[in-house]
């Protein structure tokens, strides 16, 4: 069985002191969760603190984008090896806002990717169609390129170390979630994608769920056979949702 990730994306949300209390809400009820992994991504200015509350906690910290770059003159840019040493177990690459407002192209992800490996962090490469492919029936072909893009420039064996999420875009922050089938069928899909090429690799990926996943609809989500998880963006910016879901997390894993 593959134990469930919940992981918050913040996204660019909160301040200091916001981040600093939400961290010591998710901590206070971290002991409940025993069997699902917890990760938060801040913002980067907020990795130190983060870093800090967290010690000696089982909740994970990650962050929401890294350089494709080792070092140097990238102005505006943080590097893998940084990340690294602020105590980074994750690393969210790919995510649909990057890809839409960055021009971040597949190119670019696998990159990313590699650097995070190369820096002993996780990757979490996100995929997902919009509203427009899905409803052109283009789900399949759209995931599969996203996926295969990763497959061809970085081998399969790197989906050894990487985590997945499946995002569909129209289900990001707009309070529509897809259903349970909807999501299971999409992670069914890259899992035989991968298992095209390494069954052994596919069996072990971690697939995780993002868009609009929250309290209400957590349980049923991750109740699926091939939903490993979540990625959680608006209700993790409240501990008490994000608790909710983790908890829903650690029904499924018992
Ligand atoms: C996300 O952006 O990763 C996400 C899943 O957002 P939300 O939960 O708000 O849909």
């Amino acid at each position: 069985m593959r134990q469930p990730l919940i992981a918050g994306n913040w996204k660019m949300n909160g301040t200091r002191s916001g981040a600093e209390a939400l961290i010591k809400g998710v901590l206070e009820g971290a002991s409940l969760v025993g069997r699902a992994e917890v990760a938060v991504c801040p913002p980067f200015v907020f990795l130190d603190a983060a870093e800090r509350l967290l010690a000696g906690s089982p909740v994970r910290l990650g962050a929401q984008n890294v350089c494709t770059e080792e070092g140097g003159a990238y102005t505006g840019e943080v590097a893998a090896a940084m990340l690294a040493e602020f105590g980074c177990r994750y690393v969210i690459c790919g995510h649909s806002e990057r890809r839409e407002y960055y021009g971040e192209t597949d190119e670019i992800v696998a990159k990313k990717l590699a650097v995070t490996i190369a820096h002993g962090m996780t990757p979490i490469l996100c995929v997902g169609e919009t509203l427009q492919q899905r409803e052109q029936g283009e789900m399949e072909s759209v995931i599969a390129g996203q996926v295969d893009a990763i497959m061809d420039r970085n081998g399969v064996a790197s989906f050894a170390q990487l985590e997945i999420a499946y995002e569909p875009v129209w289900a990001i922050g707009t309070g529509r979630t897809a259903t349970p089938e909807q999501a299971q069928e999409v992670h069914d899909f890259i899992r035989r994608r991968i298992a095209g090429q390494d069954p052994a690799i596919a069996a072990k990926v971690r697939i995780l769920y993002g868009g609009s996943m929250k309290a209400g609809n957590a349980r049923d989500l991750l109740s699926q056979a091939d939903i490993d998880g979540g990625l959680i963006g608006g209700a993790s910016l409240a501990a008490d949702d994000f608790l909710a879901i983790c908890q829903a997390g650690d029904a499924v894993a018992g």
